[in-house]
């Protein structure tokens, strides 16, 4: 129709005999309305053919009758198979998505927006930036070789033209029309001198509100290439609109009041479709609330029925004064930070509500000997104590350990072959009698210690995980330790728990926990921490190097060797396998035992080797036989050499902060100046700036913060079982949220401990399907 249809309509209108309900300008309306229109106006003059022209014979478009009957409600629990927007090709890929029914679709959330809010003028635009321009088509076309066909397309308004390009999409020559109006959302880049969108948003100029591609904040959702964005918006919009009414606000009307936050229908569509970055705020308050909510509201329940009072076994501290003259016999002085919390402890062992509580303390701020203490006094009250390890060479250690600082007022080394001791202990009447555990021991010994145990022939039980293998049974537990206990699940932690009728549980990590974390991950631990290292230690000097420069780092290792000290050579490949590990440990001790430091005594650490092996080696280093300890991962906790000064990590890139602070506590547990040297082949940008971040950052607690910051929540063990990782909105730096949360669901159970108040039906409800679709968070 040369000159657009309206103009030819203009002229036609009284032959055509126009209904005044179609006396509209074509060209402003949708291509729906159009097909409605044309439909119409076909009826209208087929009509008109046969027999005149009364009007009111019109039909009705079939459209519209279709329409009422689709527009059945639809509900929340609907397939997203019924949804208008979704064709057989689309259902498949949904339901790969996750995405099944209505519910899902809805509270499928963008992981961000495309900002497209503001609408320029063509000559306003500044290239680099993503903009949204109203336009209307010029001309378009399809250029180039067959398999890389683009559409090329000349837009412009009143102020200026520009071209937008996109690749293998042919029917795009057929969206843009000549004079079609369009509003184009993207990046505008100049291209040979002109202003260009390459693959930009698209959208046929509408209402304004309706827009759902472009001129506004835009939601991306996580999605497969198979289902394109557009796509997936238009079906989830569709969801929204036909669906929203039907959320129900399950959060008690008290809640709301006192927190501000917005209803949740709100917040549902305000997080897809945003007015503004404000509501958006808003929206992502309100959902972040509610999944924090959550886990705290299962925390706090955990943790209610853990505490009931009258289960634990009450400790009595008086017996002899045990604590005060172990302390005495220490060649040292607690610090303060120590002092305060044995203290924090032993108050609670007194009671008889079950001590759930987690140390904090940085490598080397003496954790173990505060543990002792809580232990020494259990034992002298008649009960047993289990300290569970995560690997057997720490817990042969903490064997050694605990050994030898209860030895030391009965003089001399305790002879460490068995794995049962006696010790006498002033104060207290009998010998205590500590056993260690470990899967690895052959049947009999292990069978042996196991009746020892379960007749109370030992006090002090120390092992790996095979203390809650179901065969162990500690019937006098009155203390359950777990030394890193990020190591071990929710799970783990609570087998323990469940050796004793109802022990005290102590856990103990030197992977110190970002405050905001430790409220959702251990909401059910009171934290103790020690926040001090023992006197006269120095910060250890952290040094990237070169690894061109690696020489350097070896020469440095041997000045300190020269000086009477000791050095650790780690390897820490991120290979699962030991098998893998052990090997390029192999290689690289070889290589620096025969071409680096022929003249000095080396020795080889990695977890292939027995036990005995480990010990034979861990016991040498200790006793300064050789020099160099070249070592896989396996020296990441525990180990403890004060003589050893240096320790150069190689492939330091490959790790987080918190894993390379704890290898580097290795050192730094003695009088002398430590070191510890970073080596990184090529390292990425991020990889960057965790080395420097280490360098600098000598305090745990806040590199495990920087870490948390780079690298998400994903690196704290133990966070599958927190519920962490189906956090879709909260931030688990979110303090203010996670304690408002905190503080709402200690309320809530303080008054109704089951949600069994009618007022709480809907929340009850909602904390069961919450739950169900997580069953293992419940454990
Ligand atoms: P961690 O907290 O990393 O488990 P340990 O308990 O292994 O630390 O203690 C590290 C070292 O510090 C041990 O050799 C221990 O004997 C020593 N130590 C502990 N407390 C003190 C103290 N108050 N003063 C001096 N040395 C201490
Ligand atoms: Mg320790």
């Amino acid at each position: 129709m040369i000159g657009g249809l309206d103009g030819f309509l203009k002229n036609a209108r009284t032959e055509l005999n126009l209904p005044q309900t179609m006396d509209v300008e074509y060209s402003k309306l949708t291509p729906k309305q159009r097909a409605d229109w044309a439909f119409q106006i076909t009826q209208n003059i087929n009509y008109l053919k046969t027999t005149g022209s009364d009007r009111s014979q019109i039909p009705e478009s079939p459209r519209k009758i279709v329409r009422d009957s689709q527009t059945r409600r639809l509900r929340l629990s609907d397939k997203v198979s019924i949804l208008k927007s979704v064709t057989k090709g689309h259902y498949s890929r949904l339901n790969a998505l996750g995405l099944n029914n209505v519910t899902d679709l809805i509270w499928h959330f963008p992981h961000r927006h495309n900002d497209y809010s503001t609408i320029r003028k063509v000559s306003e635009l500044t290239p680099g930036q993503e903009q949204t321009v109203v336009a209307t088509v010029w001309e378009s076309s399809e250029t180039g070789p067959p398999r890389r066909r683009s559409t090329q397309a000349v837009l412009g308004d009143d102020t200026g033209n520009f071209r937008a390009i996109w690749f293998n999409q042919p029917y795009m020559t057929r969206v843009l029309k000549h004079g079609t109006e369009v509003v184009i959302s993207g990046r505008v880049d100049i291209f040979k001198g002109r202003i260009t969108f390459r693959s930009p948003e698209y959208e046929y100029l509408r209402d304004q509100e309706q827009l759902l591609h472009t001129g506004r904040l835009v939601p991306v959702y996580p999605s497969t290439e198979r289902l394109p964005q557009r796509t997936l918006r238009r079906i989830i919009r569709e969801g929204l609109t036909r669906c929203k009414d039907q959320i129900e606000e399950y959060l008690p009307t008290d809640i709301l009041s006192r927190t501000g936050l917005q209803s949740l229908q709100n917040a549902v569509g305000q997080i897809h479709y945003p007015s503004n970055h404000t509501s958006l705020n808003i929206a992502r308050k309100r959902l972040a609330f509610d999944e924090l909510f959550m886990i705290q509201l299962a925390v706090a329940r955990r943790r209610q029925e853990w505490r009931e009072p009258g289960t634990a076994i009450q400790i009595n501290l008086d017996v002899d004064n045990v604590i005060q003259r172990f302390l005495l016999t220490l060649p040292f002085t607690l610090t303060n930070a120590q002092t305060k919390v044995l203290n924090e402890i032993t108050n609670e062992i007194q009671k008889d509500i079950p001590m759930s509580r987690l140390i904090q303390g940085d490598v080397g701020s003496g954790k173990t000997v505060v543990a002792a203490s809580a232990m020494l006094a259990t034992v002298a009250s008649g009960y047993q104590c289990a300290l569970m390890a995560p690997t057997e060479i720490l817990a042969e250690q903490h064997f050694a350990t605990i050994c030898s600082l209860f030895s030391q007022n009965a003089g001399g080394k305790p002879n460490l072959q068995d794995s049962k001791l006696s010790i006498r202990i002033e104060g207290i009447e009998k010998p205590v009698r500590i056993g260690l555990l470990l899967g690895s021991l052959k049947q009999n010994a292990k069978k042996k210690i196991q009746e020892q145990i379960s007749n109370h022939e030992i006090d002090i039980v120390v092992g790996t995980q095979a203390l809650i293998q179901d065969s162990i049974n500690i019937p006098n537990l009155a203390l359950a330790i777990v030394d890193e206990q990020h190591r071990f699940g929710v799970l783990q932690r609570s087998s323990l728990r469940e050796k004793g009728q109802r022990p005290h549980v102590l856990a103990m990590s030197a992977t110190p926990i970002p405050r905001s974390l430790a409220l959702t991950l251990c909401g059910d631990l009171d934290i103790s921490t020690i926040d001090e290292l023992p006197g006269g230690r120095k910060p250890i000097k952290t040094r990237w190097i070169d690894p061109d420069r690696r020489h350097v780092a070896y020469e440095f290792v041997r000045r300190q060797i020269r000086d009477g000290r000791q050095a650790f050579i780690v390897f820490p490949l991120v290979e699962e396998s030991d098998m893998i590990q052990a090997r390029a440990a192999t290689v690289e001790y070889d290589r620096l035992s025969k071409e680096v430091y022929p003249e000095l005594k080396l020795g080889l650490l990695h977890g292939r080797m027995t036990l005995k092996e480990k010990e034979l080696i861990m016991d040498q280093f200790q006793r300064n036989v050789f020099e160099i300890l070249v070592s896989t991962s396996v020296i990441e906790v525990g180990i403890d050499v004060p003589n050893a000064t240096t320790i150069v990590i190689d492939g330091a890139h490959r790790f987080g902060l918190s894993q390379i602070h704890q290898f580097r506590g290795r050192v730094g547990r003695g009088v002398h100046q430590s070191y510890c040297l970073l080596l990184a082949d090529s390292p990425g940008e991020d990889a960057r700036e965790r080395l420097k971040t280490v360098e600098r950052v000598s305090d745990g607690f806040q590199l495990a913060e920087e870490d948390l910051r780079l690298r998400g929540p994903g690196d704290y063990l133990g966070t599958r079982q927190s519920g962490l990782h189906n956090l879709r909105v909260a931030r688990i730096s979110d303090t203010e949220t996670i304690n408002l949360a905190r503080r709402e669901a200690k309320r809530i159970l303080d008054v109704d401990p089951d949600l069994s108040d009618p007022q709480h039906h809907k929340l009850r409800k909602s904390y069961a399907a919450y739950y169900s679709s997580y069953p293992d968070e419940l454990s």
